[in-house]
């Protein structure tokens, strides 16, 4: 493990001249390591959108964890639509895919694409991600979908493999010590069926 020491904190990090940073999360335990990160450089306000999620109910328990831990360290939350039916629509025909796959790559797309465009619609000046810190998301991919987002919105996405550096050992401690809900599977209803994962600290997304 890095000698970094990370701990949550209340503190401001930078001044309010520091550029303003849209920062989605998929959920709270994915995102401590990611946040103290960058809040050393930028303001940052959180973007939960996560339509993937389901059961419904399992999206609210995402979700309040993510604001409860939010309002804990004093950094704001935007909740984008819970719009399960759009999801299901744009990933028809790939629910057969594996892990990785070509459903995965939609489902980055459909978060991405919105989290730039509420980033430009609210003039942010940056946008990123905390989904590289999982290791079983690939960062090439990711990073790929976020900047061709941030073309169309022309806004700036900020590239990173948060994982590298023990960002996920970093990160996966973080969320135990903070006590989060850790789920035990990626989000969408396949992910849920296949349930493959085993229980694992962090609760980190499969993929
Ligand atoms: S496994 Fe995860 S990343 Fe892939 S489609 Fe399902 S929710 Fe999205």
């Amino acid at each position: 493990m890095s000698g970094e020491a990370f701990t949550v904190s209340s503190a401001r990090h930078v001044t309010e001249k520091a550029p303003r940073m849209l920062l989605h999360i998929c959920c709270a335990p994915c995102s401590p390591y990611v946040v103290e990160r960058l809040r050393r450089d930028y303001n940052v306000t959180l973007y939960f959108y996560n339509p993937n999620i389901h059961p419904e109910s399992e999206y609210v328990l995402r979700l309040r964890e993510a604001a409860r831990w939010a309002n804990q360290i004093g950094l704001p939350m935007i909740e984008g639509e819970y719009d399960p039916e759009s999801w299901f629509q744009t990933t028809k025909g790939l629910a057969m895919e594996p892990e990785r796959g070509a459903r995965c790559s939609v489902c980055f797309d459909i978060r991405l694409s919105s989290s730039a465009e509420k980033a430009a619609q609210l003039g942010f000046d940056i946008y990123g991600t905390a989904l590289t810190v999982s290791p079983y998301k690939q960062a090439a991919v990711i990073n790929r979908i976020g900047l061709m987002a941030a073309e169309r919105q022309n806004i700036i996405f900020i590239e990173a493999d948060w994982k590298k550096k023990d960002g996920y050992k970093i990160t996966t401690r973080m969320a135990r010590e903070l006590g989060f809900y850790r789920q035990n599977y990626c989000g969408c209803l396949y992910s849920r069926r296949s349930k493959i994962r085993p229980e694992r600290p962090g609760g980190h997304e499969r993929v």
